[in-house]
């Protein structure tokens, strides 16, 4: 059975069954996807984040998010403006970057939501381990652009699908709030569909510009 890519609307092919979820390669972007059937309700979802870690002292979560951090710290200052969509219940990328006065402000649907931030535009937007989450990354993308200011700079973090990952046996893919798996091809795709003018990827670090 095929079923349709929610990035670029493309034929996915099934490659992979477990847990209860049927996954798909899309023939077209080359991105990984769950099946809409096995998505969580918002309940449930919501019950998953609730457990993760909040405390933003911790060095070891400081650690895991510092790639984004330093991303912004590389190319902008305290002058600019930022946003940290899907921030999540700590808002981590935000308050670290208050910290050092930098002007951030969080957006989340579960623990932050003020769709207020969507009336603005902002010189980067960060996205730490939130893409994977995205149920419709055709939406989420789009929507990321349009808040985006020229010369922009969107900052993302995720673990990329490589070619060398054995996806059977991959971890990321287990965690059933994950929907969306990128390959370094799929984020070709986004730089070109989305006309961003330049794609930066190292280790799980993404960065388009505008
Ligand atoms: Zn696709």
């Amino acid at each position: 059975m095929e079923t349709l890519c929610p990035l670029c609307n493309g034929e996915g092919t099934k490659i992979h069954h477990s847990r209860n979820r049927d996954y798909y390669s899309c023939t077209n972007c080359t991105g990984v996807f769950v099946g809409p059937t096995a998505f969580l309700h918002p309940t449930e979802e919501k019950k998953r984040y609730d457990s993760h870690s909040d405390d933003i002292t911790q060095q070891g979560y400081q650690n895991f998010v510092s790639p984004c951090v330093l991303a912004v710290k590389n190319s902008f200052t305290e002058k600019h403006k930022g946003l940290d969509f899907g921030c999540g219940r700590s808002e981590i990328v935000a308050k670290l970057l208050q910290q050092k006065n930098y002007n951030s402000v969080g957006y989340d649907p579960y623990y932050k939501n003020n769709p207020a931030v969507f009336t603005q535009q902002y010189d980067y937007i960060t996205s730490c381990e939130v893409i994977e989450h995205f149920n419709n990354p055709a939406k989420e993308f789009e929507r990321l652009k349009s808040l985006l200011l020229p010369n922009a700079k969107l900052i993302l973090q995720t673990n990329i699908l490589q070619a060398t990952i054995d996806f059977g046996t991959w971890w990321y893919k287990n965690d059933p709030t994950h929907v969306f798996f990128y390959t370094p091809e799929c984020f070709q795709f986004i730089q070109k569909h989305f006309d961003f003018s330049k794609l930066e990827i190292d280790k799980n670090l993404i960065i388009l510009s505008v």
